[in-house]
């Protein structure tokens, strides 16, 4: 899961990020709305958290043109405008949740981990690929009707596999979409964690479904 974090204040940007990345999911942060426009039309952002008061264009027009554009990802404005009329206009332009600055950080993680839900509801909740299914809404992997249990970062990474199969995902994808920009582009967390999760997915009898694709990276091999 990618959140795209627009905010222009540093201190915010940076502690939200850090927060939200303890949390398990990659982050990429905005400072405006034409680096957010940016960061979106790359498709590969699961939610938003908004800030309002930006420098240039505010966040309220971003969140205007996004539904406009017929885009359903889940936007949570995180503002300092606090007014019950500020709280219904953002509601009414498409957010799916307000908080307002000072907030605790628990509270916000919960209600992005809720924002998630309702979006995964309204999509299908099993990802199938092969012999494995995922199971979005209850956490839950299988192999061949056999349990697996996995760690929230090779979640993430089964996950983006499944969501892209037979498809080459460099590491810098994967570093961008299952941890975010702050990884050091050098490091082998991605080898590391591929490690890991071939792992837990073979068993005895079953195929290798991850694949290293020399030079390029890897790709998940539906076995027939
Ligand atoms: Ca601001």
């Amino acid at each position: 899961m990618r959140i795209l974090v627009v905010e222009d204040d540093p201190g915010i940007a940076a502690f939200v990020a850090k927060g939200l990345h303890a949390e398990g999911y990659a982050v990429a942060v905005a400072g405006t709305v034409e680096d957010a426009e940016r960061e979106l039309a790359g498709d590969d952002v699961d939610l938003v958290l908004l800030d309002l008061g930006l420098p240039g264009a505010d966040g309220e027009e971003l969140l205007v043109r996004l539904r406009g554009a017929g885009s359903v990802v889940p936007v949570i404005v995180l503002t300092a405008r606090a007014e019950v009329a500020d709280k219904v206009r953002g509601l009414d332009a498409g957010a799916n949740d307000y908080v307002t600055k000072p907030f605790a950080f628990d509270e916000l993680v919960a209600r992005v981990r809720a924002a998630l839900r309702n979006a995964e509801q309204t999509g299908s909740s099993i990802l199938e690929v092969a012999d494995l299914t995922l199971d979005l809404l209850t956490k839950v992997a299988w192999r061949a009707g056999r349990r697996i249990d996995l760690a929230q970062r090779e979640w993430a990474l089964l996950e983006l596999f499944m969501r892209h199969p037979n498809q080459v995902l460099s590491r810098a994808q994967i570093l961008s979409r299952v941890w975010d920009y702050t990884f050091d582009p050098g490091s082998n967390v991605v080898d590391v964690y591929v490690g890991y999760l071939r792992r837990k997915l073979n068993a005895p009898g079953l195929e290798p479904l991850i694949q290293t694709v020399r030079g390029a990276g890897y790709r998940l091999v539906p076995v027939t």
